[in-house]
């Protein structure tokens, strides 16, 4: 049997967003209006301000003209301990040391997701250490891509560490984000697209809590379907796409822009990566199989 987060396609739409930007409120470099012009002018369809450990309301978007887009209230939690992104806030949670305490506390508000922010930062490539990845509980999944750190000590992807979580049965969710601070070069690099069946800040947050997403930085994905122990995964403009297995052993690869397999028996769960051009990807989020 497969799960896959991609069962209920209908009656919404897919709609890409960064929930990862901060603005001259912490660490950015411009305001919060330039930054959500950026992020309309690039047909994003949702947008989080997540400035560190300052939380940015329902109320203070109001503001600002969104143009439509959807604005996701948030922060990143970052004082004390590893960054995490608080996505969907209803309240400001304290960044305590324990990040147990902190993901429990959102989990406890009624409304928001945890999840944990560029794993291999840093010249160690430990921001996060697996460990602490092992040790938690109840949070959504990790930033597979992280923009900012191409321009940082470490790396910007981390399906390394996903990869090892999934091989421990592990249910997250990988996302792409710009964590865009500068006014150039830090936008427009790494986001998710999300299907979205009710548009409003929660119907976003419900949907990544689904994991009904795809990451992205830069192929999109047309259709993804599964019908028995086959899955297809059809994209726009991958020039080659790899299935990975428990243990990120590739079990498919294609050329071209669409595959399909057929899981097998020993599999534990299945992803697809699409590559494109240049450094344009889409990773799917995982089938687990039974
Ligand atoms: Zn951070
Ligand atoms: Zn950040």
């Amino acid at each position: 049997m497969i799960e896959h987060p991609y069962q209920a396609l209908s009656g919404g739409r897919w709609l890409a967003g960064n929930l990862h930007a901060h603005t001259t409120s912490s660490d950015g470099q411009r305001g919060h209006q330039a930054v959500i012009d950026d992020y309309v002018g690039r047909g994003h369809g949702f947008l989080m301000i997540s400035d560190h450990d300052i939380y940015t309301a329902v109320e203070d978007y109001e503001k600002y003209d969104a143009q439509g887009m959807i604005m996701v209230p948030g922060n990143e939690v970052s004082a004390n301990g590893p960054h995490m992104l608080h996505v969907g806030a209803k309240d400001w949670v304290e960044p305590n040391a324990d990040r147990q305490q902190v993901i429990d506390e959102v989990n406890a508000s009624g409304g928001g997701i945890i999840l944990f922010n560029h794993p291999n930062w840093h010249a160690n490539f430990n921001h996060c250490p697996q460990e602490l990845f092992e040790r938690c509980e109840d949070y959504v999944g990790l930033e597979i891509y992280n923009g900012v750190i191409s321009r940082l000590e470490g790396s910007p992807y981390a399906t390394n560490r996903w990869d090892m979580l999934l091989t421990q049965g592990r249910r997250l969710w990988g996302f792409a984000h710009d964590d865009s601070h500068a006014a150039t070069g830090d936008v427009g690099l790494g986001w998710n697209v999300v299907y979205v069946q009710d548009e409003t800040a929660e119907g976003v947050v419900e949907a990544l809590r689904a994991g009904r997403f795809y990451a992205s930085t830069g192929v999109e994905i047309n259709t993804i379907e599964v019908e028995a122990n086959k899955i297809r995964i059809e994209t726009e403009n991958a020039s080659r796409i790899v299935a990975l297995k428990r243990g990120a052993i590739r079990c498919g690869v294609a050329d071209g822009r669409e595959i399909e397999i057929e899981v097998p028996e020993d599999a534990g769960y299945v992803r697809f990566e699409c590559w494109g051009a240049g450094e344009a990807f889409a990773w799917t989020q995982p089938f687990f199989c039974s």
